[in-house]
């Protein structure tokens, strides 16, 4: 597997620690609002790269946190924090807020067929391995406490820009412009571990600790639950691109000061998705949700398949036509597949050829946009039987999970339905009974009123025809 490392910013070829198996740690959604279309994106990244994984062999742990306290309405420590934003906006707890926006954004994962990762951990229950890290943070001269909060002293991180690639200079002039000065830190760029409620007296959530009540910052709980699931090492650890500074780089420099060793040396970003005004915001203009889109029309599945696409890497602006032409494609895609009968016999040579290409192209950085070629290829193919067709299909979609191979719901209506399904079973008690002319009449009569009978492996379908 050939991926683009942001660490050593190049492709490299991908190995884990223990062969065969891959530690896989993707940094989750902070449970104040809905997620907008263009976190899904990210969410939808990490699902293929799990899954090409997978498909390559290996045995995935993946873990995700929820953050459901103390991420700032900025990146860096200044502002209110998001879930208290919420609470208020919506008259309810933080606990509330939380949970609710917690299930929208499982059930949006479901709907766009994100296997939901093996350990899902929520940052307030893991107070108690972010005092112990903090606890040999301070130990070992890495944090300080200042003001009551305990902050992390960057200078003392080993290659503290390695994975931003930035320049210091620069980065300066950059906070000086837009951060609130904390006067208790030492260099603007140290960050806080445990802030007491000193600084935010309405923190709703707080907890006893050396220094005092008050709660967590937002680095440190993914560099602990990642610490708790998977002990000294992580293989890949991924976000979206506004994560790699300043919250990938400091949970590099806390995890490695407490392990006192590298951690994590594969760190995959996905780029983000805009919309036409540029980034996409979930107070300015449209919020974009799946809930939004499934409203006007469109399967959540169609956003999955205009995110495939288009590479992971690349920027992608959000607009309208680009998601009918999605819809459009998908649902000719799946009108094709479903015309393959399956006689259940598959040519094995075909498909290992097939299977082949689709491997190279997932392990060619995620190619997805190749992967749904493979896809289109293996359909226009004459020399490929439809049972060898449809058994490559099926076995892409481990990956695509466009859910290419399942029966279209083509708009009609529940009595139009209950009669093709009443009408196949007749067909069927005809067929078992050998009446070969009553059968072939309910097919012509159905082909009639456009409904084409496809006779499977499972039992009969059917699909729309123009
Ligand atoms: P948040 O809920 O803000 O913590 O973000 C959740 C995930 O979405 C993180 O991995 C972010 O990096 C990612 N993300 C935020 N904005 C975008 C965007 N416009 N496009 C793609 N991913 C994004
Ligand atoms: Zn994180």
């Amino acid at each position: 597997m050939r991926l683009y490392n942001t660490l050593s910013k190049k492709v490299e070829e991908f190995k884990p620690k223990i062969e065969g198996k891959v530690n896989l740690y993707t940094c989750g959604p902070t449970v104040y609002n809905f997620s907008h279309v263009g976190n899904l994106r990210t969410y939808i990244f990490e699902d293929v790269l799990q899954k090409s994984l997978e498909y390559l062999g290996y045995d995935v742990k993946r873990v995700m946190n929820i953050t459901d306290v103390g991420h700032m309405t900025s990146d860096a420590d200044f502002g209110e924090d998001k879930m208290l934003k919420g609470a208020k906006r919506e008259g309810k707890t933080v606990y509330e807020i939380a949970d609710f926006y917690t299930k929208a954004f499982l059930n949006d994962m479901s709907k766009l067929n994100i296997a939901i990762p093996s350990i899902i951990e929520k940052a307030s229950a893991n107070v108690d391995i972010y005092i112990k890290i903090i606890e040999r943070l301070l130990e070992k001269g890495y944090a300080y406490i200042s003001n009551g909060n305990v902050y992390f002293d960057v200078s003392k991180a080993k290659d503290y820009y390695a994975l931003s690639g930035k320049n210091p200079d620069d980065l300066l002039v950059a906070v000086r412009e837009t951060v609130e000065d904390d006067k208790a830190k030492k260099s603007p760029f140290d960050f806080g571990l445990w802030f007491t409620i000193s600084k935010f007296e309405n923190q709703a959530m707080k907890w006893d600790s050396p220094w005092g009540v008050g709660y967590p910052g937002w680095h440190i709980e993914c560099s602990g639950i990642a610490i708790k699931e998977f002990g000294d090492f992580v293989d890949i650890h991924c976000g979206g691109v506004d994560n790699i500074f300043p919250h990938h780089t400091n949970e590099i420099a806390q995890s490695e000061g407490y392990l006192g060793h590298e951690w994590c040396n594969f760190w995959c970003h996905g780029a983000h998705l805009n919309d036409k005004t540029g980034k996409m915001s979930k107070s300015n203009g449209e919020f974009l949700t799946l809930s939004l889109l499934e409203s006007k029309g469109y399967r959540p599945l169609d956003y999955r398949y205009f995110c495939l696409s288009s590479h992971y890497r690349n920027t992608l602006v959000f607009t309208y036509e680009s998601l009918d032409i999605a819809k459009n494609a998908l649902t000719k895609l799946k009108k094709r597949v479903q015309n393959l009968e399956d006689n259940g016999i598959v040519n094995e040579s075909q498909f290992n050829d097939y299977n082949n290409k689709f491997k190279e192209a997932l392990s060619n950085d995620l190619n997805t946009a190749q992967m749904l070629t493979s896809v289109y290829d293996v359909l226009k193919d004459s020399e490929l039987d439809d049972s060898t067709k449809l058994s490559l299909i099926r076995s892409f979609d481990c990956v695509l999970s466009l859910n290419l191979d399942s029966v279209e719901d083509f708009g009609i209506d529940e009595e139009f339905k209950k009669y093709i399904e009443e009408k196949i079973k007749i067909r069927d008690v005809a067929k078992k009974n050998k009446d070969f002319a009553l059968a072939d009449s309910i097919r012509d009569e159905l082909l009639e009123k456009k409904v084409k009978l496809l006779d499977k492996k499972e039992g009969t379908t059917y699909t729309i025809v123009d």
